[in-house]
């Protein structure tokens, strides 16, 4: 297959579904809507993941496993919960099959109907609530900080490579507290962590902020969201926590006498992220040769690639690049030696470069002669000829160099791309001829939010966590208005 990308500024959208592809993500698969991870693709969310975890362990949460099937009865116990999900479930009616009388093949076995139909999970509030109910009876089994790892199903109607498919990865946390405001704080904490994962490990900058009432996770009373750019000007969801009040807690009962000896119910939370993140890495830093990954998420950090004519040199320069990998595994970075010979170095730099592989050493004769290594830069395409001596210590500066530098052109992109403007027709044409977030006055009513949607897809991504009190009016209706909200497209 040719390696060839379409560029991004021809199409976006196409470049960002050959990359996925070519640099052997995932693909989609023969089911609608749902893809097929491939092993390059997982290895790059299994880091996420592990980081994550990580960091969920670090605030006190642990893991647990709830089932992937909803009775229909626990779905309708939250009215607003229902009305949200209604439109994207997967619904199980029976449990057999049978070969068809006419001999036409296979087909539902009409006897086998469940009794009551059963919902693949799109999120698992309903389920866990009412397992809650069991955990808690006083506020001494008070918090829960629970968290699973789980994929969920929602019948998708547009689908797009991990940025929005049908069945998706994620996590889903879901704490239970005795208090209001130990709850509200845990939603924020969660919108913290997920914060400093995007900014840290995906070198991807986030605008922290809230959403509107018409944005909000169904069954939620607030829904903290962290908020990003991508390189199309257009934002993306990348994480949400929410404050649930008591809303699970009425629907299924769970209730815990508290140390005054009052029954009360329970306060909740959840938050999320999913594969989406993976759409939300490549399009933040990747380019017209390739993914570009930062390196602290990157698979292999480092590869090798020997450049020789036959055995004897490429047995001398095994032997060099096999104490170079010593040497950097030691340090816990991940490197590869690519001695295949199937493959000329000239096809192996392509490729390398299509995956994103942060920083890549050549090798040849007359580096051994020398005592030197070529090392290129991934994210700048830049060489630069490096003792082997100093090659470790290099490398070492250099992926953190690589990681900041990311981030800091994510940012200066970002931050480039947040415009401030007082008018309607002002609005229209940045949104058209820039796009990127718009900082803008809004009356505070569903009504104008949705009248701009209509006329322009941009939607309010966020009411941001640090925007300032300032008189001025709606930039739609001319209302008063007392803060700034974000618009933008999105995905
Ligand atoms: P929610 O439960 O709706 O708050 O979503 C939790 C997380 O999953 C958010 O970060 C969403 O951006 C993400 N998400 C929602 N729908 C999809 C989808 N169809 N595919 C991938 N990720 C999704």
């Amino acid at each position: 297959m040719s390696k060839n990308l379409t560029k991004r500024s021809e199409d976006y959208s196409k470049w960002y579904n050959e990359l996925v592809i070519k640099a052997d993500l995932a693909e989609m698969s023969g089911v609608r809507g749902c893809m097929v991870i491939k092993p390059y693709g997982y290895a790059i969310w299994e880091k996420m993941q592990s980081e994550l975890d990580r960091m969920f362990k670090e605030t006190g949460h642990e893991n647990a496993y709830f089932p992937i099937f909803i009775p229909k009865s626990y779905f309708s116990k939250e009215a607003s919960h229902v009305d949200g999900f209604a439109k994207e479930c997967a619904v199980v009616t029976h449990y057999r099959l049978k070969n068809a009388e006419d001999g036409s093949g296979i087909v539902v076995d009409e006897d086998a109907k469940l009794e009551e139909e059963l919902i693949v999970r799109p999120t698992s509030e309903t389920i866990i609530w009412d397992t809650y109910r069991k955990w808690v009876q006083s506020y001494r089994d008070l918090p829960i900080l629970v968290n699973q790892w789980a994929n969920v199903v929602r019948w998708e109607m547009r689908t797009r490579l991990f940025l929005r498919t049908a069945e998706f990865l994620w996590q889903e946390g879901h704490t239970a507290h005795a208090t209001k405001k130990e709850a509200i704080t845990e939603a924020e904490q969660m919108q913290n962590v997920y914060a400093n994962f995007a900014e840290n490990f995906m070198a991807m900058p986030v605008i922290k902020g809230t959403k509107t009432e018409t944005e909000r996770f169904a069954g939620a009373l607030e829904t903290y969201t962290i908020e990003a750019l991508m390189q199309d000007g257009k934002a993306l969801q990348a994480g949400t926590s929410h404050f649930l009040g008591q809303n699970f807690a009425k629907a299924f009962d769970v209730k815990f006498t508290s140390k005054e000896g009052k029954l009360e119910h329970v306060w909740a939370t959840s938050w999320g992220v999913s594969t989406r993140l993976m759409g939300a890495l490549v399009m933040t830093h990747s380019d017209d040769k390739g993914l570009v990954l930062p390196p602290n998420l990157a698979p292999i950090q480092v590869v090798i690639v020997p450049i020789y004519k036959g055995e004897e040199q490429l047995q001398m320069i095994s032997e060099k690049a096999n104490q170079i990998m010593n040497e950097l595994r030691i340090k816990g970075i991940s490197v590869k030696f690519d001695n295949r010979d199937t493959h000329k170095p000239g096809w192996k730099f392509a490729e390398y470069e299509l995956k994103g592989v942060p920083l890549r050493i050549a090798m040849g004769p007359r580096d051994m002669e020398n005592g030197t290594v070529e090392l290129a830069r991934r994210d700048t395409l830049t060489k630069e000829i490096v003792k082997q001596e100093e090659l470790v210590t290099t490398i070492e500066s250099l992926l953190i160099e690589i990681q900041q530098s990311l981030y800091n052109k994510a940012k200066d992109y970002r931050d480039q791309h947040i415009t401030k403007v007082d008018t309607f027709e002002e609005f229209k044409s940045v949104l058209n001829d820039k796009g990127g977030f718009i900082s803008a006055h809004w009356d505070g009513t569903a009504e104008t939010e949705n009248k701009i949607k209509d006329l322009t897809k941009a939607t309010i991504r966020c009411i941001p966590i640090d925007s300032i009190e300032e008189e001025g009016i709606c930039v739609f209706s001319g209302k008063p208005s007392s803060k700034r909200v974000l618009f933008a497209k999105a995905y």
